[in-house]
């Protein structure tokens, strides 16, 4: 178990390397002794069409994340006053390399978001008591997080939301809706966005809190997906109370909290792209291999022309996150329109990746006849994905052509107009046309 003499650089610096070492053999036996190895098929990971999600679902997946945190392999190099190890990024790498070829927790969506862009925020901007409340609790799999902030009438256009909070004793009310948010029906809090000030123009009247999703006038209906599961929810929020510890920034200030949450997601935040594994160009994603082989078309030409074509943009598109992560190191130019960079290559690439799987299948993969088969369908059933979810194309689009090529701004009728007079306007507008 990690201790003070561990030889961690809290500060980001570079540990002892024998201590490092000893780190490693310490996880490495824990590992051996306390978790299962990996079957042969490997652990999928999350995979949208890939089960039912219920929160029993999900206790067992908890109960291993709670293993770990108590063995004091959970937030490596998170704060130690955190319920983290105050260790370096290098001892985060060490144990996950260690860690491959075992089962750890697979917490879903809502699991991803947790550990992801919601820490990353809340450990920016949480003020030092509400991270003493839950951030200890989320490294021992107790609080799951999901992003409440899309709603029917504001998704890309993401500040124009309409749910409301206004003061009550000791809190705030929040009614409305949030929708299309993964993961909701297993999770404990959602970090949501709410507006507090309507005289303000659009950006500047929001605040985010943390919403207990079990809270009286929280209801959450799932949404069924082309896959045939139901991942999605949507919420509906009457007048659920949250208390005032649960603000996170300032009040009317969330948009710079949203810059974090959006530059997270959009694949800022990384490991330093010197640390990250380089993918071989000579190895073939063997779920590809596997597929050409179960349709029997192995050796034939044109399957095998579609394979070196998804195999090279695989690469390429590897060899494009580890500049774009270097260049959010070094640029100086605005790291949310490099970061689009990524996000637009997922969203433009994986729908073309799908369609050459379903080439090499010849549409057979379609009857989810096999392992291969059912992973072929549901790539395809998903690859719109990187496309809408957290940005869409477009929006990277307009990033990239505002904040990195200096184009002109979109025109837009609500720039630093109080947001309630926007609405009344809007509405006074349909009404008459
Ligand atoms: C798999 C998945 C998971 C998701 N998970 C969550 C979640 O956990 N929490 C959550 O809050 N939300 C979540 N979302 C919602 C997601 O963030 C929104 O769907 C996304 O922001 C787009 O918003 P919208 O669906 O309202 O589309 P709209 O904003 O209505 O856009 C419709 C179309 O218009 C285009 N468009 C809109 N504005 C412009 C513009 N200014 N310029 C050019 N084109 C424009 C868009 O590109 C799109 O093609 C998820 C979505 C998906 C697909």
């Amino acid at each position: 178990m990690p201790s003070e003499t561990d030889g961690g650089a809290p500060d980001g610096g570079a540990p002892d390397g024998a201590a490092l070492d000893e780190f490693r053999l310490a996880a490495r036996r824990w590992l051996a002794a306390n978790l299962e190895r990996r079957d042969a098929a490997g652990q999928a990971g999350v995979v949208r069409g890939g089960g039912t999600h219920s929160a029993e679902e999900y206790l067992p997946e908890r109960a291993l994340q709670k293993k770990i945190y108590e063995a004091g392999y959970a937030g490596i190099n998170w704060p130690k006053e955190y319920g983290g190890q105050g260790l370096s990024d290098a001892h985060a790498r060490a144990f996950a390399q260690e860690a491959a070829p075992y089962r750890m927790p697979d917490l879903g969506h809502a699991g991803g978001t947790t550990y992801g862009p919601v820490s990353q925020t809340l450990l920016r901007h949480g003020s030092p008591e509400f991270l003493a409340r839950h951030v200890p609790r989320i490294l021992a799999g107790d609080e799951l997080f999901v992003q409440l902030f899309s709603e029917p009438d504001a998704g890309s256009d993401m500040a124009g939301i309409t749910t409301r909070a206004v003061r009550a004793e000791g809190g705030w009310l929040l009614t409305g809706s949030k929708v299309w948010t993964s993961g909701a029906a297993y999770a404990d809090f959602g970090l949501c966005l709410a507006r507090t000030n309507w005289d303000a123009p659009k950006h500047r009247g929001l605040t985010w809190f943390a919403v207990p999703m079990h809270a009286k006038g929280m209801s959450i209906q799932p949404i069924r997906e082309i896959t045939g599961e139901a991942e999605f929810c949507q919420e509906f929020l009457d007048e659920v109370w949250v208390s005032d510890d649960e603000v996170i920034g300032e009040v009317d200030q969330g948009w710079t909290v949203a810059q974090t949450m959006l530059l997270v997601e959009r694949g800022a935040g990384r490991d330093d792209p010197v640390n990250m594994p380089e993918t071989d160009p000579a190895v073939i994603d063997p779920f590809l291999v596997e597929l050409a082989r179960s349709v029997g078309r192995a050796e034939d030409p044109v399957a095998r022309q579609a394979l070196a074509r998804i195999h090279t943009a695989d690469w390429a598109r590897g060899q494009l996150g580890r500049r774009i992560t270097g260049l959010l190191r070094t640029s100086d130019r605005p790291a949310s329109g490099i970061a689009s960079y990524w996000k637009l290559a997922a969203g433009v690439y994986n729908p073309q990746r799908a369609r050459l799987i379903m080439e090499i299948g010849q549409g057979q993969p379609l009857v989810w006849r096999d392992a291969a088969g059912q992973r072929a369908a549901l790539e395809y059933l998903n690859s719109r994905v990187w496309s809408i979810a957290g940005g869409s194309n477009e929006m990277q689009r307009n990033a990239i052509s505002e904040r990195v090529l200096g184009l002109p701004r979109e025109p837009s009728f609500d720039r630093g107009r109080p947001f309630g007079e926007v609405l009344r306007s809007a509405r006074q507008w349909s009404e008459n046309n």
